[in-house]
């Protein structure tokens, strides 16, 4: 493997963006490295490596004539493949959208071609964003960098094994109930969702639109900032985007966040999780506290509500968004006598177990007669969630809690239990209830496998959150994680 591909995206770009290093040379050792890896890791499911070589030129040749280059100037990234990339195919996974081509990109992407990043391809994931271990993609599952033989998590488990196995420096996911923070977690990397509304959704092909937000991967505090000031801040295409400004979060990372009042909450981890991450948990708080940190004990007693109450709202909101998928419109269609055999034959050809399973839930929750019971209430348990977190943040400023109760699973482990998958997420899906900002990063390796701690902040304290997990990632040395050379970096 080209040492280039192992060093920090915050390295790599000023030599980019002086002409030490050309974009095409980084482009074709990048594409190399895919093509040497791919065969083990299954990161992508579309590979764009001949525009990304053409584009990489382009922007060469942009700066010879003085051009001034964007903050991601010609750096290789991917992006999970529910973001619509126009001209190139948007899967979601699914077989339904196996061949849909969007007209259009969504405001992510346009963001990140306008800062100069390249795209490589576009990354597996489950079908629809729906799963923890990017087992459920329609196609085939992808592989964890630290071990092949293990989940990546999911659903963005492409984008994790991108950057984790060195084929792209930074790359995009997204977050409905976990789906940046877990794999992050399974793969040593910094994962960041955003406070709901601090990133654009257009072009984000919905699952639950009250939840979902667009999230960054990169191996260090520093890039995974400098992605998520890319790719931040109002879109009028978006009417739940949040006009506000976005602070320079990669300038401010090393302000010091002062003395800082860090919760812990004892009623989580009492929701279960192996003996190794609780460890492991236990000596990051000691580091916290070592930073001047102090750690109080909060209490988040409706948490425990969580997991039921997103198996209510994220089903319900999943059943109405994946309406449109009707074979009419866009996408596949198997042909029927009539218009409603059409609409069943390719919706029971197109969708998977896992998507049906959601699909008849939410419709399920959402009938008349059910609505009250279920989908009501479930939006009360939320309010009593979100107001849990509002009361613990007058105290503290914010919150440390593991993010995921195991390490990596292996392939085929949880994939014939829903529940065991979905119990994957139990500290990650409370934080997306509330709508709350919360980074993923590295605070362990157990087992040769890497350990993720969150940590949480109040409605738009993404700077602080960065400048925590700054501090910690120096105090630690846990950044620009390299998997061991088993496997599938043995290249
Ligand atoms: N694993 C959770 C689910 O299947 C979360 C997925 C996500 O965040 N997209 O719903």
């Amino acid at each position: 493997m080209n040492p280039l591909l192992r060093r920090p995206a915050h390295e790599i770009l000023p030599m980019l963006s002086r002409g030490e290093l050309s974009c095409r040379e980084l482009m074709e050792i990048s594409l190399d490295w895919m093509s040497q890896t791919e065969v083990r890791i299954h990161s992508f499911l579309t590979q764009d490596g001949e525009r990304a070589l053409a584009k990489a030129s382009a922007l060469d040749q942009r700066r010879a004539k003085g051009e001034m280059p964007g903050p991601l100037f010609g750096l290789p990234v991917a992006v999970k493949d529910n973001l619509a990339t126009k001209g190139l195919r948007t899967t979601c996974g699914s077989r339904i959208l196996e061949d849909f081509v969007p007209p259009y990109s969504a405001t992510v992407i346009e963001r990140l071609e306008q800062g100069g990043a390249v795209l490589l391809g576009k990354t597996n994931c489950d079908e629809f964003a729906m799963g923890s271990s990017t087992e459920n993609s329609a196609f085939f599952p992808t592989r964890n960098p630290w071990d092949l033989e293990r989940v990546p998590g999911g659903s963005s488990g492409g984008s994790a094994a991108a950057v984790a196995s060195g084929q792209a420096f930074l790359s995009l996911g997204t977050d409905t109930g976990g789906s940046v923070r877990q794999p992050a977690s399974f793969c040593g990397l910094c994962g960041f969702k955003p406070t709901y509304g601090r990133v654009s959704r257009y072009g984000l092909i919905a699952f639950a639109s009250s939840l979902d937000q667009v999230g960054t991967f990169a191996r260090n505090v520093r890039d995974c900032a400098l992605l998520l000031e890319v790719i931040a801040g109002y879109d009028p295409l978006d009417s739940t985007s949040l006009n506000e400004p976005v602070p320079p979060y990669s300038r401010e990372l090393e302000n010091n966040p002062g003395s800082l009042r860090i919760g812990f909450a004892g009623d989580w981890l009492a929701m279960g999780l192996t003996p190794e991450v609780e460890r492991t948990f236990h000596r990051a708080l000691d580091t916290l506290r070592g930073l001047g940190f102090a750690i109080e004990s909060i209490s988040l007693p409706h948490s425990h509500y969580a997991l039921p109450t997103y198996y209510l709202i994220a089903p319900a909101e999943a059943s109405a968004n994946l309406a449109r998928f009707d074979g009419i419109r866009y996408g596949l269609r198997v042909p029927g006598e009539s218009l409603k055999d059409l609409y069943q034959a390719t919706r029971g050809q197109g969708f998977g177990a896992e998507v049906k399973r959601r699909i008849m839930l939410g419709t399920y929750a959402l009938s008349a007669g059910y609505r009250d019971a279920f989908y009501l209430k479930a939006q009360q348990v939320r309010t009593l969630i979100r107001r849990d977190f509002e009361q613990a943040f007058g105290v503290v400023d914010l919150i440390a809690v593991p993010t995921t109760p195991s390490t990596a699973f292996r392939l085929g482990e949880k994939v014939n239990d829903p529940l065991a998958m979905y119990m994957a997420d139990l500290f990650t899906i409370p934080i997306s209830l509330a709508g709350l900002p919360s980074l993923s990063l590295p605070m362990g390796i157990e087992g040769g496998l890497p350990v993720g701690l969150q940590l949480v902040g109040p409605t738009l304290a993404e700077s602080r959150i960065l400048q925590a997990a700054w501090r910690f990632q120096q105090a630690t040395g846990l950044h620009d994680l390299v998997p061991p050379p088993a496997g599938a970096l043995r290249a």
